[in-house]
């Protein structure tokens, strides 16, 4: 058989795939998961979802999420995952973008919260309630929309099926739709394997939403994938994360720098388990943060470099005894890097360019944007990340900036990355968010948001002053903001745009 999410997971063993903690604990062994999967798959069937049918899944991280994730991959259709939390808006362009066929929502949530789904239903998709009755998933048929009567077929996926399609973040513009077919999910999934050395004595805590690669990728399908067990809150909580931690056994989870942060500032358990690896992925980890989390947690902490086009991993940090090299995402990890300049010519090491990629986990293009995908492919297959950075001599990959996001003051280039990271070092700074501003001068200058520790003081002036001693003059501040909250994307993510729009309509 063609490998596919069909063959990926162990489905004959009585080990334990998944826990979902709380109230009612439920552990799911994989002989149990494939016979769910497998009935599951049956009911889409039988309302009608066929062949490359985009099913909307507005799940938080549940088993009902799992189950019709999985089933909707082997009945050759496209899942096509969704921040439950979108508001109308929201639902009506994802919906509408990919024309989905049905839309799974939460048991309940029909009435209220999914008033929404149903209102976005340009092209109406059914809407159908999943739950997990204590013995299978239920596809629950609302309305029949645009399958009212029809039944197809149970399938079987081939590799080149679209198995997920995932919007990308929109920091840098409109979130632009990447399909990704079994063979680059798998690829990630073997590389994710490869690179933390995965297996089933390992205990996965997940943390990221599933709604996204982070989470869907290398917190869940890898391991699972491996043999090991998830364990699966339905969101992260602080106060939550340790308990289940230490009662589940597990030993190693994956997040962004922000959740690493919050578990910073929360009480450990005594003693602190024993983690075999922390990952973090998506957004800069300062290296202030990684040492902190090195030594408060006494774990390995590897950073990695994802997107969704490349069905997340490119880069990570390797294992000991490989070296870790703090403010650095690692060595390419089953996917050629380079890094080229505009023209598309390779650039020498050392040198700062646009960091490219080549991988079977690689999207073929966006979905409907043939702009887009005439812009991010080289003549020789390297997809252009749109990030600025540069090789170490050991292949050692360094960020410096999104080319979008690079402060551009009359021609000299500020990379907001590296100022961040110099200002988040001030003794009295909790975070510190760097960003465009328009200026009558320059085109732009340099506008900074600060969130001061609690019980400290700083002003701009005092700030400047530091700064003058470990930055050059010209990437000084413009203008400081301070602000008690720094505006973030449901993952966690900083987008520096946004930022920037809060901090100006603030002072207004
Ligand atoms: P859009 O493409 O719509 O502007 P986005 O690029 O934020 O949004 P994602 O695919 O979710 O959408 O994120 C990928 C990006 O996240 C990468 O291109 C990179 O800029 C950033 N990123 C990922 N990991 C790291 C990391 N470890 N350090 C710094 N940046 C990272
Ligand atoms: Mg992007």
């Amino acid at each position: 058989m063609a490998p596919t999410l069909e063959n990926a997971f162990p489905q004959d063993s009585s080990s334990t795939a998944i826990i979902v903690p709380g109230q009612t604990l439920l552990t799911i062994s994989y002989q149990k998961l494939a016979a769910d999967v497998k009935a599951f798959q049956r009911q889409l069937a039988n309302v009608g979802v066929s062949a490359q049918a985009a099913v909307s899944i507005a799940l938080p991280n549940t088993y009902e999420f799992i189950v019709s994730f999985i089933a909707a991959s082997w009945q050759r259709a496209i899942a096509a995952p969704l921040n439950p939390a979108y508001k109308q808006s929201e639902f009506e362009f994802y919906i509408d973008d990919l024309s989905s066929a049905i839309a799974l929502v939460p048991r309940g949530a029909f009435a209220q919260d999914a008033a929404a789904v149903r209102a976005a239903r340009k092209y109406n998709a059914a809407i159908a309630e999943c739950y997990y009755n204590g013995k299978e998933v239920v596809l629950d048929v609302k309305e029949a929309g645009k399958l009212a009567g029809k039944t197809a077929p149970v399938l079987s996926a081939q590799p080149d099926d679209v198995a997920l399609v995932l919007h990308t973040s929109g920091t840098t513009g409109r979130p632009k739709a990447v399909p990704l077919s079994h063979r680059n999910l798998l690829r990630t999934m073997k590389n994710i394997q490869a690179t933390y050395q995965l297996s089933m004595q390992d205990r996965t805590m997940l943390v990221m939403p599933l709604f996204h690669v982070h989470g869907l990728l290398a917190g869940f399908l890898a391991p699972l994938a491996s043999g090991g067990s998830v364990i699966v809150p339905i969101k992260f909580s602080a106060s939550e994360f340790w308990k289940d931690f230490v009662q589940h056994q597990a030993n190693w989870y994956t997040a962004v720098p922000t959740i690493h942060q919050i578990l910073l500032r929360s009480p450990l358990p005594s003693p602190v388990p024993h983690i075999r690896f922390i990952r973090s992925c998506s957004s800069p980890l300062s290296p202030k943060v990684f040492h902190e989390l090195e030594k408060t947690f006494g774990a390995p902490v590897l950073e990695a470099y994802a997107m969704t086009e490349a069905a997340h991993q490119m880069t990570s940090n390797p294992l000991p005894p490989g070296k870790r090299q703090p403010g650095s995402v690692g060595i390419g990890q089953g996917v050629e890097i380079k890094i080229l300049d505009d023209a598309g010519s390779e650039l020498p090491q050392g040198k700062e360019g646009e960091i490219c990629i080549r991988g079977e986990n690689v999207t073929k293009g966006y979905l409907n944007n043939p702009a887009a995908n005439a812009s991010s492919f080289t003549k020789t297959g390297f997809f252009r990340t749109g990030d600025q950075g540069k090789q170490d001599p050991d292949g050692y990959v360094i960020i410096t900036g999104r080319i979008k996001e690079l402060i551009n003051k009359g021609g000299e280039k500020i990379s907001p990355i590296e100022l961040d990271n110099v200002i988040a070092q001030h003794p009295a700074v909790s975070e510190a968010v760097s960003f465009a501003l328009e200026d009558e001068i320059f085109g732009q200058d340099v506008g900074l948001a600060v969130v001061v520790k609690s019980g400290q003081k700083l002003n701009a002036g005092e700030l400047k002053t530091w700064l003058t001693d470990r930055v050059a003059k010209f990437k000084l501040p413009k203008k400081v903001f301070f602000t008690d909250i720094m505006p973030k994307t449901a993952t966690g993510k900083i987008q520096r745009r946004l930022v920037a729009e809060a901090m100006l309509k603030k002072e207004q």
